[in-house]
């Protein structure tokens, strides 16, 4: 604003007085200022208002009275014309003070009287006009540009009074509401709010009004047409010096489109939300590095995980088995390079408590906005389809009533089995087996009873078998076992009598007790067949024979076997029986001194009292007990009941030697030297007088060992005799290392003297070695006086046979002591 007219500035000055007389006064006044003025006069109103069209003036100096018209006409007309205010100075000889009151009120500047008027006066009031045009000018330019941003802006502007009356609104605001300025000015505009938005507006808006802050607020106004927009509506306070708020000035922005979108994201994201949380499928988003963002609840569910949030930045190969990273990291390298969708998998996961999860994995590649990637895994829980195969290979290779294997899952097992076999050459057996007499109850006592019967012959054969063999059923009342891994017939042929006999047991079926018996034909792999194919076969065909011969029984593939294995097994369980309960007894057959005519000795030979097959040889029982280790305890017997006998002799004054046969396979018995020593000790029999028997077996094998042992023996005093000499393999050179008391020439080549001259010249040549090594002979076998003559001419020391005696009962042979000692 400006002071003072500046001094360089030419003022353009209108003065309208008809007045001749007053109107040279007044230019006179005006030239005699000092402030540089362009003079325009008239006289008239019209001429003043015609000036006033072509030119603009800095002022006009008007007087009231006028020939044309009143002063106040002028003032409007000036008042309306002009562009820019132009200040009036009324000069005027009335001095009325209501007229003066009356033009002020029309809009002058100032009023002067004509009379007395001075030129300072005059040049005062025109420079306050000057300053006074400059600062309406400014404020008219100000209220312009408002009044264009108003209206230029996008927005719906509007101001109110602290109460809420509208005292402004834009074009925009008219244009949109379809509401008149006029008819909006000095009323509030709520009701132009969606009902729905109007508590949430008057919410915030008296939160500003108790606060004086800006005010804030998302609401639908209604369109002329009665649509509702989304507008963001703001209002600041506009505040005087002491800081009341004297006006709100406000806006409202249309976000509709914002809104909509905003709302269809909102919408969308409570769609996924829903989608996520409720998929039976478990889901995980993760971030490039595995690290999980979100999973949802069927995902915690599967891996017993209730929320990530306890286990932050868990990442999602907490899940995976060491083994499986390398696998998983490939399958995702895979997922980038080839720029896959996704990628799919079964994989095993491990859960929250380390429990293994089959599971179908999906990952894909998301990009969730520009650059930034993540993953999302997928898992599917397999373990009930898992399990649900598992049920269909076990209906494909099980019999559903028993629960056994079928034929198929038989077939594998052999075949199995078989390449097996030829690694490490084990055999196996194959037995089939069936039910005597099954149809007969399965038709009598009904289906059910007959299924019942199934199910517990086969819990009977299972409870009968070791952990790894097995037993399938082929249907009916046929089943089929393997015994694996079986080292001797006899113990094939015991689990099958014990199969049998488990079977008869009676057995509870529908109120009645039922028995029934179960035959079994046996193969083996692979003297019988190998291939399934042909063990079944044979088997069957075993089990064919075994039915014919008798229910309730069995039979070997190779029926020769049968017998003989059937035979091993009674004798078995029949020397044990024979061993506790002492059922054998010695015989003693002399030895005869060929000089002397005389019995010197007498070789104590086992006899067994079986209580049905009566008195048994060794030679039935011996080898067997030999086989099985029985031979320990029947030995010791035999030693100990030798020497107690002896010892009874000696007592009764015939003082001859006992020799006892042991077999080859107590020299691997560290304890025989006790054995040896306990019944001669305990039966105070003296060891010279006891003649251990061995055989040429003893050197086939652990020689050296028996060598020493043998010697040891002979150290204790215990006397050697060579059993069956000739029939064996001993080699001089052993024969002369332990050098034996005694030389038994065997039974064969006696019976043979005579027949080929070989024999007689084997004979003649053992008894030249007894000149060599000092020993003396001893002929089995003397059955002839042939034999007899031939021997005593050789010049054998001792001879045993039939031809002197056979083997006595003790008591008989006592008999014969006794007579020989009284033909004496
Ligand atoms: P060995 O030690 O060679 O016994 C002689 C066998 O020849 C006896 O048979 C005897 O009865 C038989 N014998 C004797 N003279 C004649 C004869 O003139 N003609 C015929 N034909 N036979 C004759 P035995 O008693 O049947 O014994 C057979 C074998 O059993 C014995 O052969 C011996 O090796 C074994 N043995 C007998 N008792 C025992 C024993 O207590 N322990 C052990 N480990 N083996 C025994
Ligand atoms: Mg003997
Ligand atoms: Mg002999």
């Amino acid at each position: 604003m400006q002071a003072a007219a500046s001094a360089d500035h030419l003022y353009s000055i209108l003065v309208v007085e008809d007045d001749d007389v007053d109107r040279e006064k007044i230019l006179r006044l005006l030239k005699k200022s000092d402030i540089s003025l362009k003079i325009h006069e008239e006289s008239s109103a019209v001429n003043a208002l015609k000036a006033l069209q072509e030119k603009e003036f800095s002022c006009a100096i008007i007087d009231y009275h006028l020939p044309d018209a009143l002063g106040s006409d002028l003032i409007e007309a000036i008042n309306r014309h002009k562009k820019k205010p132009t200040p009036i100075i009324m000069i005027s000889g009335n001095n009325d003070e209501r007229v003066v009151a009356n033009v002020m009120r029309d809009g002058i500047f100032d009023y002067l009287p004509k009379r007395d008027l001075e030129y300072q006066q005059l040049q005062k009031t025109l420079e306050a006009s000057f300053a006074w045009a400059d600062n309406e000018q400014q404020l008219n330019e100000i209220h312009t540009r408002f009044s264009q941003l108003a209206e230029g802006l996008p927005q719906l502007i509007w101001t109110c009074t602290p109460n809420g009356d509208c005292d402004f609104v834009n074009k925009r605001w008219c244009d949109f509401t379809g509401i008149k300025a006029e008819q909006q000015l000095g009323n509030q505009w709520i009701r132009q709010i969606h009902p729905d938005d109007q508590i949430e507006f008057l919410k915030s808006w008296k939160k500003s009004l108790k606060s004086g802050n800006e005010m804030l607020v998302n609401i639908r106004i209604c369109r002329f047409d009665g649509e509702y927009r989304w507008f963001d509506t703001r209002a600041t306070a506009q505040k005087s010096s002491d800081g009341k708020v004297i006006r709100w000035l406000g806006s409202n922005t249309d976000i509709t489109e914002i809104e909509l979108t905003r709302q269809a994201l909102i919408n969308s994201e409570n769609r996924f939300h829903a989608a996520f949380d409720h998929a039976p499928l478990g889901m995980a988003l993760t971030d490039i590095s595995g690290t999980i963002l979100q999973i949802n609840p069927a995902f915690g569910t599967l891996l017993g995980i209730e929320s990530i949030n306890k286990l932050s930045t868990l990442n999602i190969d907490y899940f995976y088995q060491e083994t499986d990273k390398v696998f998983i990291a490939q399958k995702i390298n895979q997922l980038n390079a080839e720029k896959q969708k996704n990628i799919q998998f079964e994989i095993n996961l491990k859960n929250n408590e380390n429990t293994i999860i089959p599971i179908l994995m999906s990952i894909a590649l998301l990009n969730t906005a520009k650059f930034t990637f993540c993953y999302l895994f997928q898992i599917y829980d397999l373990s009930e389809r898992k399990r649900y195969e598992e049920e269909l290979k076990k209906l494909a290779h099980f019999d559903p009533l028993t629960g056994l294997g079928n034929r198929l899952k038989l077939h594998e097992e052999i075949e199995f089995l078989i390449a097996q076999s030829h690694r490490n050459s084990t055999p196996f057996a194959v037995l089939f087996g069936d039910l005597d007499h099954f149809k007969r109850i399965n038709d009598g006592l009904g289906h059910e009873a007959g299924d019942k019967l199934l199910r517990t012959v086969s819990r009977r054969l299972k409870k009968g078998l070791r952990r790894g063999d097995s037993i399938a059923r082929l249907g009916g009342d046929e089943f089929v076992i393997l015994l694996k891994e079986v080292a001797r017939y006899e113990s094939v042929v015991a689990v099958t009598e014990k199969l049998i006999n488990s079977i008869k047991r009676p057995i509870k079926l529908s109120g009645t007790t039922i028995h029934i018996g179960m035959s079994f034909g046996i193969a083996l792999f692979p003297t019988d067949g190998d291939n399934a194919k042909t063990l079944l076969r044979n088997a069957d065909s075993a089990l064919y024979d075994a039915k014919a011969k008798e229910r309730g029984s069995y039979q070997l593939y190779r029926k020769e076997l049968t017998e003989y294995v059937h035979n091993r097994l009674l004798l078995d369980a029949d020397l044990r029986n024979a061993i506790a309960k002492k059922q054998f007894e010695l015989y003693f057959q002399p030895v005869i001194d060929f000089d002397r005519q005389a019995i010197v000795s007498a070789e104590a030979l086992i006899r067994w009292h079986h209580p049905l097959r009566g008195l048994v040889p060794p030679g039935d029982f011996i080898p067997y007990a030999q086989e099985t280790g029985l031979i320990t305890a029947i030995d010791e017997w035999a030693i100990n009941e030798a020497c107690r006998l002896g010892a009874i002799c000696h007592q009764q004054g015939y003082p001859i030697n006992i020799s006892v046969n042991i077999s080859a396979r107590q020299f691997q018995n560290q304890l025989l030297l006790n054995t040896l020593s306990d019944a001669t000790n305990g039966n105070k029999f003296k060891p010279e007088n006891l003649i251990i028997e061995i055989t040429e077996q003893l050197f086939l094998e652990n020689t050296e060992h028996n060598v020493k042992q043998i010697n040891e023996i002979k150290t204790l005093g215990y006397k050697i005799s060579l059993d069956d000499f000739g029939v064996g393999f001993s080699s001089l050179s052993y024969i002369i290392r332990f050098s034996p008391h005694y030389l038994k020439i065997d039974r064969s080549f006696i019976a043979k003297i005579g027949e080929a001259s070989e024999h007689d010249e084997m004979v003649r040549a053992i008894l030249g070695l007894s000149k060599i090594i000092p020993m003396q002979v001893v002929v089995e076998g003397v059955e002839t006086s042939a034999q007899n003559l031939f021997l005593t001419n050789l010049g054998c020391h001792f001879a045993q046979g039939y031809l002197y005696s056979r083997p006595l009962k003790f008591d008989s042979f006592m008999e014969l002591l006794s007579a020989q000692h009284q033909t004496r």
